[in-house]
């Protein structure tokens, strides 16, 4: 009898993960929460209105059939793990191997409200979307005169990837309105706040990111936020910023169901597998809800990270499967790119070499491209082996709206 694996989250790690299985002999169902494969990584793309919804997402429930016909997606949310059961809100499903790869969640910090009306993150897909959609209604306000007169301050809070991406875009996306609309007056600030901007990169990086951050006119405030009232940002040395809307792309916690599992986490909640990205005989994890390391060096969670722990647990389980000894991880990381605002980004190639510019952008293209391609490409192939949604044979005997 074929072994049954469960794939809870279909972000980078479980799409990865399920393209690897798909040749195996393992049957394999994917849950997620939701219906859709969020493309993250090009959210910062979606906020400043530069790509429509429909480039931001991976529909799951075709994108699965397309990996492989035989394998199954369970719109559920994953609460819990009883002995080799995984339960839902819905419903309860038992596993031989599962792979836990429900990613990260926005770490808010206090006064931060999670579905706040000045203030949201974008790490999930709804929450960038709320983002878009303030941010458009703002520029529409503004073609009115007396509202155009004010100021409208965004404060991106936090100076990581995912701040500087989002501040450098929207920015970006700003000035380019204003000029292409010959709009007489009218100011978006964008204030990115943070006590240092990328800090992970090599220092030219990290001084060529704000040279160009400065030269979109993104006002660096190096401060740490301690907490957040309503509109206002009460920064580390006691003073107070106002802001109109903050986006907070200041750190990550595990998401939520981590918590609710008692096996082997370490000091902020995160799940630590041991060499093999096992945390119990028959579960797995890949991805941002797991620490993982190289020779003891912690690796930053981004969307490679999880694709290759993804992929390296899969194995894993299909050795495992077939009652073969299991492999080390060892993750690679080839380089990194950095949008910065329009057509132009950063890139660290393997071997630190830096490449600036409109060149870089269009790597940084390629990259996305490279891989949202092939999955829309699976995703349409799945189309052919699900039902479609019944359309009415007739028309409806009235308008709606006359009703
Ligand atoms: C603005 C921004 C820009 C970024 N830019 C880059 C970049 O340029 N390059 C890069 O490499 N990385 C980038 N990252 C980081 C990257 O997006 C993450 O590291 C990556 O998404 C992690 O993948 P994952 O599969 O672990 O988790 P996710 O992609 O977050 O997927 C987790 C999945 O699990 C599901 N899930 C969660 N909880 C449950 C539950 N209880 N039950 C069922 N399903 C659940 C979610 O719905 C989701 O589908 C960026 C992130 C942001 C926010």
């Amino acid at each position: 009898m074929k072994k049954r694996v469960i794939v809870v989250g279909g972000g980078y790690a479980g799409v990865k993960a399920l393209q690897i299985a798909a040749k195996s002999n393992l049957k394999v169902t994917l849950i997620d929460q939701h219906s859709y494969h969020y493309l993250q990584t090009e959210s910062y793309d979606l906020v400043a209105s530069k790509i429509p919804i429909e480039e931001s997402f991976i529909y799951l429930p075709t994108l699965v059939k397309g990996i492989n016909k035989e394998f199954e997606f369970i719109q559920d949310k994953a609460i819990g793990i009883n002995e080799n059961r995984l339960i839902g809100e819905k419903d309860s499903y038992e596993f031989d191997y599962l792979l836990i790869a429900t990613g990260s969640v926005t770490r808010f910090i206090e006064g931060f409200a999670k579905k706040g009306k000045y203030s949201l993150g974008v790490k999930s897909l709804r929450a960038a979307l709320k983002v878009k959609q303030f941010f458009e209604k703002e520029l529409f306000d503004r073609l009115e005169p007396n509202v155009a007169k004010r100021s409208f301050n965004i404060a991106v809070i936090g100076g990581g990837l995912s701040g500087v991406e989002i501040a450098s875009e929207m920015q970006n996306f700003f000035n380019h309105y204003s000029k292409n609309n010959a709009l007489a007056c009218g100011r978006i600030k964008i204030q990115l706040i943070s006590k240092e901007i990328l800090k992970e990169l090599p220092l030219k990086v990290r001084k060529r990111a704000i040279k160009r951050l400065e030269s979109l006119g993104v006002e660096f405030v190096p401060h740490l936020v301690e907490k957040v009232e309503e509109r206002i940002a009460i920064l580390e040395n006691g003073e107070r910023l106002g802001f109109d809307f903050a986006v907070f792309a200041g750190g990550i916690a595990p998401s939520p169901f981590i918590n609710s599992l008692d096996l082997p986490k370490n000091r902020y909640g995160f799940l630590q597998p041991d060499r093999f990205l096992r945390v119990k005989n028959n579960i797995f994890v890949a991805g941002d809800c797991a620490e993982l390391k190289n020779k003891g060096t912690p690796i930053p969670p981004t969307a490679q990270t999880a694709e290759k722990s993804g992929k390296a647990a899969m194995l894993n389980i299909i050795r495992a499967a077939s009652n073969k000894p299991l492999k080390s991880y060892k993750i690679k990381l080839y380089g990194l790119a950095i949008a910065l605002g329009g057509r132009y980004a950063l890139n660290i190639a393997p071997g630190g070499i830096v490449i600036e510019g409109f060149l870089a952008y269009l790597g940084k293209k390629g990259i996305e491209k490279f891989y949202k391609l092939p999955l829309k490409k699976r995703a349409a192939l799945g189309l052919n082996h699900l039902a479609r949604c019944e359309t009415p044979k007739k028309p409806y005997p009235q308008p709606i709206l006359a009703q």
